[in-house]
């Protein structure tokens, strides 16, 4: 009887440990897949800094390094203003920290 109630603890233990690993592996795959969302942002707008506009260009914040409003790329106010000149965020929140308001063209 002892024996047995040993044995059902030790597998009670054994299932508890592993639906903790499951756990912990989920929380590590969710990390993953943020980090892997901010290195497509990333690579969006280094492709865009680059020249290649394959990237989907309206979701690219960008500013004129003069400006005061932060767009996005395909915005009309844009046009206008050199590649040399222009300030690309990978976040709306970095470009308001650094100061630039949103445009109309930004939604949020
Ligand atoms: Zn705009």
């Amino acid at each position: 009887m002892t024996q047995e109630f040993s044995t059902r603890n030790k597998v009670a233990v054994s299932f508890s440990r592993a639906k903790d690993d499951m756990v912990n592996l989920y929380d590590h795959v969710k990390f993953l897949y943020q980090q892997i969302a901010l290195l497509q942002k990333e690579c969006d707008r280094l492709r865009f800094m680059v020249g290649h506009t394959k990237a989907p260009a309206d979701k690219i914040l960008v500013a004129s390094a003069r400006g005061k409003r932060v767009h996005v790329s395909t915005c009309p106010f844009m046009k206008n203003v050199k590649r040399s000149s222009r300030v690309v965020f990978v976040s709306l929140d970095q470009a308001n920290l650094k100061g630039y308001k949103n445009c109309s063209c930004v939604k949020g």
